[in-house]
């Protein structure tokens, strides 16, 4: 199994936010590079000046470091084949480009963006193939001095062969692509910049990249990378052409492609509401993948050892976040109580967490978060949960409020105050039976008796187990709640 020859990358662009697709991606490559015992190489493709930001670019490397998707070459880790920033190698490319052209596996092109326009129009209404004709496949020096004697710029093309390509995609099994479906196609424009299409493939050339595993969405790149890759090999700067595997589409709401500007395709969104990291990538490997037919939850160790390229399924995934929201629940209950403790933290401070830093008790979340663990589904859930212990008065939810407090609530609450205050608070039974009493004497059920309590105490009407709550906050507050509460009742 292991293979320390395979050499993956990670390759995105620093546009806007990273988002689920991205990661899906990553975790992908990462998994397949750990999997086997090989090499995970990170690059950013920061060529387009004018969309790439270094905000971006950062936030890349912390999401990643978030993830826990670690490279082995890459930005601030560095590799022998350093720099990992395209932006950083433009001399590299300058310098391909120019035995792609000597080398004529590359051309100048001199067509005006008028001019192709008109001959693609006119293909088209003649039921041509309307991709690129090959003007100027063999330009004699003549008309090269002409044209550039009129001050044309011209873009660099590479030629494509005339036959068809045909390559065995890992996910789709033998794929071929015609000629006409693949028109000779520019890798640098007339401003000397290089394109996405010249620069990625010569960078997995020279990283000694053995598999290409991205989105289907660049299936149609593929066949021009493979020519341009045998063009790189019989100029000696590659060795192999790699093997490619395309991950399939991610659907999201009405069954429509998740777009980057989804706002369900954010990464930050699940951070920010308290995805694990853990949880976020075991749903999202299920995006095209399976650990096996009858178990979703796995550890990010398992799901490593199980994974394999060849059982990527090439069908759509569909994103599905109550499925995700469920899986990251079970996540939080695998985790040991202190290391949720501890993952709660950022929600348990400002600027999440409404109390004054002061009112914070550690005993008493340490006492709590037991019972915390059990229900939530993500941890900023944490807030709300056990504000009530932090917060000098319980947060007023008027819907809460008009939903227990009911006709005859009050002599309820005075009667539960009176078993309260007798009672044993050293056990969460003591208090049950307190509360179970006072329903009695009023002809109610536990449920309906200890409705009124809770808002009382907590302010909502919905919370981590009632009993185990009051004793956490003690007699003495949990009573003066309730008195405030028959003030107000009072009041009303
Ligand atoms: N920078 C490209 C992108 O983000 C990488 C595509 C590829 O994996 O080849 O779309
Ligand atoms: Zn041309």
């Amino acid at each position: 199994m292991a293979n320390a020859s395979i050499r993956v990358r990670f390759c995105p662009s620093p546009t806007g936010n990273p988002h689920v697709g991205l990661v899906r991606t990553a975790l992908f490559n990462w998994a397949f590079a750990r999997h086997h015992g090989g090499t995970m190489v990170f690059r950013i493709e920061d060529t387009d000046a004018a969309r790439d930001s270094e905000e971006s670019y950062r936030q890349l490397l912390d999401s990643l470091r978030w993830l826990g998707l670690d490279w082995d070459e890459g930005p601030e880790v560095g590799g022998p084949h350093a720099p990992y920033r395209q932006s950083q190698r433009m001399d590299v490319y300058r310098e391909i480009a120019g035995k792609l052209l000597d080398g004529g596996y590359a051309y100048r092109c001199y067509c005006t963006t008028e001019e192709l326009e008109t001959r693609r129009e006119a293909a088209r209404a003649a039921g041509k193939p309307s991709g690129y004709d090959g003007h100027c496949r063999e330009l004699d020096p003549e008309q090269v001095s002409a044209y550039e004697a009129e001050g044309r710029s011209a873009i660099v093309r590479f030629r494509m062969p005339d036959e068809p390509i045909t390559f065995r995609d890992l996910v789709r099994g033998e794929l071929t692509f015609t000629p006409d479906n693949v028109p000779d196609y520019g890798i640098v424009r007339a401003n000397g910049a290089p394109l996405y299409t010249l620069v990625n493939p010569v960078d997995d050339a020279l990283m000694e990249i053995t598999h290409v595993l991205r989105g289907e969405d660049l299936l149609s790149s593929t066949p021009r990378q493979i020519a341009l890759y045998k063009a790189l090999i019989e100029l000696g700067v590659a060795k192999t052409v790699p093997e490619f595997g395309h991950l399939p589409y991610v659907m999201g709401e009405g069954n429509k492609k998740l777009s980057k500007r989804d706002p369900q395709a954010s990464l930050n969104i699940y951070r920010e509401r308290g995805f694990l990291p853990e949880g976020l990538l075991n749903y999202l490997s299920l995006l095209g993948w399976s650990f096996s037919a009858d178990q979703d939850v796995f550890t990010v160790p398992q799901m490593v050892e199980r994974f394999d390229i060849a059982d990527v399924n090439a069908n759509p995934a569909r994103f599905d976040l109550k499925k995700a929201e469920s899986i990251n629940a079970d996540h939080i209950r695998m985790l040991d109580v202190k290391a949720f403790a501890a993952a709660c933290e950022p929600w348990l401070r400002a600027p999440h967490a409404p109390w004054a830093p002061e009112d914070f008790d550690q005993a008493a979340w340490e006492a709590i978060a037991p019972h915390a663990q059990t229900r939530l589904t993500v941890l900023s859930d944490i807030t709300a949960n056990v504000d009530f212990l932090f917060l000098k008065e319980p947060v007023e939810d008027e819907a809460s409020w008009q939903k227990a407090m009911k006709e005859g609530s009050d002599a309820l609450l005075r009667t539960a105050r009176a078993t309260l205050e007798a009672a044993d608070w050293t056990s969460p039974e003591s208090l049950k039976d307190a509360v179970l009493a006072a329903g009695e004497q009023h002809g109610l059920k536990l449920g309906k008796a200890q409705a009124p309590v809770r808002v009382a105490v907590t302010g909502r009407t919905v919370g981590l187990p009632l009993f185990e709550s009051l004793e956490i906050l003690g007699k003495e507050r949990t009573l003066a709640r309730v008195d405030a509460a028959l003030a107000k009742l009072a009041a009303a």
